[in-house]
């Protein structure tokens, strides 16, 4: 008789159950992985709302895994069983213009482990060998969890040209902002501020080291921003993306500035000052996921000691009560939850 293992099914945030499937089986250039951490994304969170524009429900979520090699298959032998790795889960064609440039997080084909394919809240999965990497010496389970979500930030932050010296807003102090705001200090940022609705994610950003915290719905935000940071700011990373924080990230940036737009805008047609864009040489660019070069940031990163992993982490759940961590991640206060799996 074969294994079973518990996989988490999402149907809705209100039915999020563990099926019972067997076991699965490395193919050739696949690993079998044994999930240890493995986070709940806003991405899932908006999925199991129905909300998520790429993602159908049912599905079966984890994309933020740390794991132990279980099995290698043909091909895979680099990897031996016992070796800790944390998965990379964009899944590209490599064949595309994109990806033969380098920019595989924009294949034309993108898929994303554990969004369109069956992810990592399990006791066990496959993915291919190409799509670990290791997790240092010396770095937490827990650690290793945050590399995902900071890679995504530390995608965005390049984007933004070299930050030395520079003057950066962040609009959103959810666990993206946050790690914004790292990965932009982390980038040599004179000044950061960022904004929020909630005093309590204000707080969080100012311990994690924000230069100010100022509220999103303040109506003098543009003045109060000047005032923190000697002026416009040279870059805004735009981290809530609605017609709101658009019109602010434009209010906010100086001439010739740049807005990175890092959060996932809601589907349709979002307005935007495009005379203003036009008349201060504004430039607007979407950020979306990571690289391998990402990654190595992002861990690096964490193994300097930049991220406050008491700060991020702010609850976790056993497997069997994954669906409690989704209910936790939607409350405001917390900001990244974590899902441990200990084995069937
Ligand atoms: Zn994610
Ligand atoms: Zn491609």
């Amino acid at each position: 008789m074969t294994e079973q293992i518990r996989r988490v099914l999402v149907r809705s945030l209100d039915d999020i159950t563990l099926e019972e499937v067997p076991a699965p089986v490395p193919g050739d250039d696949e690993l079998l992985l044994r999930t240890t951490v493995v986070g709940v994304c806003g991405s899932d969170t908006h999925a199991a709302a129905g909300h998520h524009p790429f993602i159908d429900l049912p599905y079966r979520p984890g994309h933020e895994a740390v794991g132990v090699v279980a099995a290698a298959g043909k091909g895979a032998e680099d990897f031996a069983p016992g070796d800790r790795v944390i998965i990379e889960p964009n899944l590209y064609c490599g064949r595309c213009p994109q990806c033969r440039s380098g920019r595989y997080n924009i294949c034309q084909e993108l898929k994303v482990f554990g969004c369109q394919t069956p992810g990592a809240m399990a006791d066990l999965f496959t993915i291919p060998a190409d799509r670990v990497h290791r997790v240092p010496d010396g770095m937490t389970d827990i650690e290793a969890a945050l590399v995902e979500p900071l890679a995504t930030p530390v995608h965005a932050v390049a984007k933004a040209g070299d930050l030395t010296g520079r003057t950066v807003v962040v609009l959103g102090a959810g666990p993206i902002g946050l790690l914004v705001l790292a990965a932009a200090r982390h980038a040599g940022a004179a000044r950061i501020a960022v904004t929020d609705l909630l005093p309590g994610k204000r707080d969080r950003a100012q311990r994690l080291g924000a230069d100010t915290a100022l509220p999103a719905d303040a109506t003098d935000l543009a003045d109060q921003a000047h005032a923190a940071l000697g002026g416009p700011a040279d870059v805004v990373f735009d981290c809530v993306a609605r017609e709101q924080s658009i019109a602010q990230a434009t209010d906010l940036v100086t001439k010739g500035g740049t807005i990175i737009v890092v959060g996932v805008g809601a589907a349709g047609t979002t307005p935007v000052r495009l005379d203003l864009i036009q008349d201060r040489e504004i430039r607007i660019e979407g950020t979306l996921m990571y690289t391998g070069d990402d990654y190595r940031t992002a861990m690096s990163l964490i193994s300097s000691g930049a991220i406050d992993t008491a700060e991020i982490v702010t609850a976790t759940y056993p497997l069997e009560d994954a669906a409690k961590a989704f209910a936790a991640s939607v409350d405001p206060e917390q900001v990244k939850v974590l899902v441990t799996v200990d084995g069937p």
